[in-house]
């Protein structure tokens, strides 16, 4: 049977932070700065300074899923690490977006290169990488440290790879402590996926 790679895809296949923040600016006349590793909180209103409501929150990250998508880069050397992978591992995206945007995400991987499944989730992860994990060899890769908690807890034998594409945010985001290895670049990531898929790591 093929090993799995379980991918989440912002800050893992694409870039978010640069992208949303661009998109808050040129669509919502918002600035986002990451002076701590929280997206609402780090958002205000270019007209006056107003700090953006917890309640707005919600609607801006599903304008930008709808409307500005496109405007996610691939984090460096993703898509030519995970074509090369595509070769003798099947590959699925885990990620936390509203069913609705799924389908933009799905045409976005694909322009790059990725024809891969896509399953929208919400909340922690965990239950999910053992659904799709079964009893194959497989590796979980996220940039969020509680969904690398989720996934020991629920499927303690998929490695989990912690992975901050964005330069910015990995001074802001400790080493999750559930984890398996944080790596944050594709091109060292590799060999330790290769690795924990033989069995040698
Ligand atoms: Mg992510």
């Amino acid at each position: 049977m093929r090993p799995l790679l379980i991918l989440d895809c912002d800050e893992v296949i694409l870039e978010f932070a640069g992208p949303f923040a661009r998109w808050l600016r040129e669509a919502r006349e918002i600035e986002l700065r990451f002076d701590s590793f929280a997206l609402v909180g780090n958002m205000r209103h270019l007209s006056d300074g107003r700090p953006v409501d917890m309640q707005d929150f919600p609607p801006l990250l599903d304008g930008f899923f709808e409307h500005g998508q496109h405007l996610q880069a691939p984090a460096e050397d993703a898509i030519e690490t995970l074509t090369e992978f595509a070769r003798d591992m099947d590959l699925v995206v885990l990620t936390n977006i509203p069913a609705a945007y799924r389908d933009i995400r799905i045409s976005m991987l694909k322009g790059l290169g990725l024809d891969v499944p896509v399953h929208a989730n919400d909340g922690p992860k965990g239950r999910m990488v053992k659904e799709l994990a079964g009893d194959r060899r497989a590796v979980f890769v996220d940039d969020l440290p509680p969904h690398h908690s989720s996934a020991a807890k629920h499927a303690p034998q998929v490695g989990r790879l912690h992975m901050v594409a964005d330069a910015t945010l990995r001074g802001l985001i400790p080493a999750a402590p559930d984890a398996h290895v944080r790596i944050d670049r594709w091109a060292d990531a590799r060999h330790w996926i290769r690795d924990y898929l033989e069995g040698t790591a």
